[in-house]
C-alpha cells in the first residue's frame, strides 16, 4: 500500500493515521516463510513535527506459526510492538542522510506502509521461539 504523504512533509504539524491489517497469509523474514494468524489491526501514524520532520508511528499487533527451534512444533507467537521513527526530509532533500536505507520505504513522496512495516517485523522477530521450556528436540521429546 503506498501513501503519499507529500503534503504532510511540506506543512507544519499536519497528520494523519489510519489503521489497517496485512492482506497477504504469510511473510518471508530471513528467507523462511512464517503463517500469519492474525494479521492486525496495526495502527499507523504519520505527523509532520515540525519543518520538514515527519514522525511514523504506530502499533503492531500480529500472531505467527513459528516452529519450534528444537522440534519444528509449530508455535503460536504473538508479535506486539510499537514502533516509532523519525526522519527530516530536508536533509533527505539536501542529500545529507546518512544512510540512505533509512527511507527505502519511501518511494518519491509516498510511504510504502508494507515495505516500513517489514523492516520493523524484522527487527521485532524472535531469533528463536521453543514449543517448551526445556524441549529436548526432535529425538528425546
Ligand atoms: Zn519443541
Amino acid at each position: 500500500m503506498l501513501i503519499n504523504i507529500s503534503e504532510i512533509i511540506s506543512t507544519e504539524f499536519k497528520k494523519t493515521s489510519f489503521e489497517y491489517s496485512l492482506t497477504c497469509d504469510s511473510l518471508i523474514i530471513g528467507g523462511q516463510q512464517y503463517q500469519l494468524l492474525r494479521k492486525g489491526p496495526i495502527s499507523f501514524s504519520v505527523d509532520n513535527t515540525g519543518g520538514s520532520k515527519v514522525r511514523f508511528h504506530g502499533t503492531v499487533d500480529l500472531e505467527f506459526d513459528i516452529p519450534c527451534g528444537r522440534c519444528l512444533t509449530s508455535v503460536p507467537t504473538p508479535l506486539i510492538f510499537d514502533f516509532d521513527q523519525e526522519i527530516d526530509f530536508d536533509k533527505v532533500r539536501k542529500g545529507e542522510l546518512e544512510d540512505l536505507d533509512d527511507i527505502s520505504f519511501m518511494e518519491e513522496s509516498s510511504l510504502d506502509v508494507d515495505k516500513f512495516l517489514s523492516g520493523e517485523v524484522l527487527m521485532h522477530f524472535p531469533a528463536r521461539v521453543l514449543c517448551r521450556k526445556g524441549c529436548k528436540g526432535l529425538c528425546l521429546k
